[in-house]
């Protein structure tokens, strides 16, 4: 398929806002195109180039973008920003900035959308010195062969935001329509392989392909997620449950095969390598090969530290040693999804728990099997005692869904109101501050548009403020004054006193005492908290 016409669909489904209509025309563009193309334009069509859990990365900032492009259309980086200023959107400006030098260009060659991907592919390869020349070199390729329209597709997907409002869920079921095959089988072996596209390319193999898709070692699988419950309610419907502490942690999963393992984040990332304190403790105590779901939490002279602490050891690319005798770290391991050559996701949690004592038999997450209320309260209450969030509370009988926030897992925490919002900007900081920023600005999403509501300053201490400098000094976008405008990737949960209707954000609401809570590294953008969510909390309170 050629890029103009993958960009023209792209253009289709921006406009579009149902979903059945969406989840038709996705079917009609994946039944045009070859094995080949498919889990490339799988990818796209859901704002991703590679795979979730593939080390490549394409690694360019909106800097480095908007050099490319001001060299493509003639123009310097301030007048590019300025565009995208102006319009509020990157890819639209770009469009607008390319459609502009248009008529002075002839020469093109048309893009195809699989060569598109190879010179992702090309750039993601792209190290060391003179990477920086290099990557630049290709986007100029890249945006010197593009169309406006291209353009403004290419530009969201350097920046890995589509914004056509086409989510995971659609594109299962336009493949399941496109392929005339079962959803319930795409949905499985996309929980197993984790890789849309890669499931659309068998799918149009056929149902067989399908269902002999098995997890594999060394291919993460998306974590299995809890939903907010209470205990009377899980025992009432389930009778005996098992019970777990909640560890304030990061999520990991470890994928071991003789004597080599690696470490994944809960973004699937693999991050092995920052994490060799992990790797030496379980690696000689576990007996076979395995994947198994923990939580890793940091610890000083015997006491439970701050999630921040685990976060700045995941990111940790360089000097890791120094970090490792600052920080320690301990796994405490809760389930097992693969044991010598058989997937156990489909087993119930009960016959896991059975298998994963048998593997290890430190660094076990302890569980309490009850079906009293009483003797789970008392767990609880430990729990909080002993400086845990809280506590996990989870259906014996129910079988591992990766990537599902159902209710067989249930999180029981103290009550606190919290929201999951963008971070679209932020303000340089005063004082010892001054090198930091200093407060952030939030926003939630209506219908793909982020929309402020408000600023956080509260609750972030200066190792946290350092942390989130390293985090989001790449993402800057532009300045003015100490204003920044910062590309939307990073999501933080935000406690609040109360919501108030407000004329001095574009929502229309403000948190009252809003106060940072942690960054949410497991939710992307698209997942962050709606409008509607807001008004629907503010209408509850007043
Ligand atoms: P939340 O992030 O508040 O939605 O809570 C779910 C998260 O709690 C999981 O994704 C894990 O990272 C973490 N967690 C801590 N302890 C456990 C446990 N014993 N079982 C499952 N998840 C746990």
């Amino acid at each position: 398929m050629r890029f103009i016409d993958f960009s023209r669909y792209c253009e289709r489904l921006e406009a579009m806002s149902g979903r059945l209509e969406t989840i038709e025309l996705v079917s009609e563009m994946l039944a045009l195109l070859t094995e080949g193309e498919l889990p490339v334009v799988v990818r796209f069509v859901t704002g991703r180039i590679f795979p979730d859990w593939s080390p490549l990365k394409v690694g360019i900032g909106p800097n480095l973008l908007y050099e490319a492009v001001a060299y493509v259309v003639g123009e310097k980086k301030a007048a590019v920003v300025e565009e995208i200023n102006r319009t509020g959107d990157a890819g639209k400006a770009i469009e607008h900035l390319i459609a502009t030098k248009e008529q002075t260009s002839f020469f093109r060659t048309e893009l195809e959308t699989t060569e598109v991907y190879q010179e992702f592919e090309a750039i993601a390869r792209t190290e060391g010195k003179g990477s920086q020349r290099e990557k630049i070199l290709s986007l100029r390729k890249l945006f010197g062969n593009a169309s406006p329209l291209e353009a403004r597709y290419l530009a969201r997907l350097v920046l890995e935001e589509l914004r056509i409002g086409v989510g995971e869920g659609n594109v299962r079921d336009a493949i399941a329509r496109a392929f005339h095959v079962d959803s319930a089988s795409v949905e499985h072996a996309y929980q197993a392989i984790n890789d849309l596209g890669e499931v659309a390319r068998l799918a149009k193999q056929g149902e067989e392909a399908l269902q002999g898709v098995a997890i594999q070692l060394f291919r993460p699988v998306k974590m299995m997620l809890a939903q907010q419950g209470t205990i009377a309610e899980m025992v009432q419907d389930h009778g005996e449950v098992a019970a777990e502490f909640k560890y304030d942690g990061s999520r990991f999963q470890f994928h071991k095969q003789g004597s080599t393992c690696r470490i994944y984040s809960r973004k699937l990332e693999d991050v092995t390598d920052a994490l060799p304190d992990i790797v030496r403790q379980l690696l000689p105590v576990v007996k076979a090969d395995v994947i198994l779901d923990g939580e890793v939490i940091a610890v000083k002279e015997g006491k439970p530290r701050p999630f921040q602490f685990v976060l700045r050891r995941f990111r940790r690319k360089h000097e890791v040693s120094s970090y490792t005798e600052e920080i320690e770290l301990v796994p405490h391991v809760f389930d097992i999804l693969y044991h010598n050559g058989q997937s156990l996701i489909d087993s119930p949690l009960r016959e896991r728990r059975v298998h994963l004592e048998k593997v290890i038999s430190g660094f076990i997450a302890p569980q309490l099997k009850s079906s009293t209320v009483n003797s789970l309260e008392t767990f609880y209450q430990q729990a909080l005692d002993a400086g845990h969030e809280g506590i996990m509370v989870k259906d014996l009988a129910s079988r591992y869904t990766p990537g599902v926030r159902g209710k067989s897992w249930v999180k029981i925490k103290p009550e606190v109101d919290t929201l999951d919002l963008a971070v679209i900007g932020a303000e340089w900081g005063e004082g010892r501050r001054a090198h930091f920023f200093g407060s952030f600005l939030l926003a939630c999403q209506d219908k793909g548009k982020l929309l402020p509501v408000g600023k956080v300053a509260t609750g972030i201490n200066d190792e946290t403020l350092a942390l989130l400098y390293e985090m989001f000094k790449d993402l800057i976008v532009s300045q003015s004054g100490k204003e920044v405008f910062l590309e939307p990737s990073i999501v933080f949960e935000v406690g609040y006193s109360e919501i108030q209707q407000s004329p001095n954000y574009e929502s229309g609401y403000a948190l009252r005492f809003p106060r940072f809570v942690r960054v949410r590294d497991d939710k992307r953008v698209e997942e962050i908290d709606s409008l509607d969510s807001i008004r629907q909390r503010y209408e509850k309170r007043s």
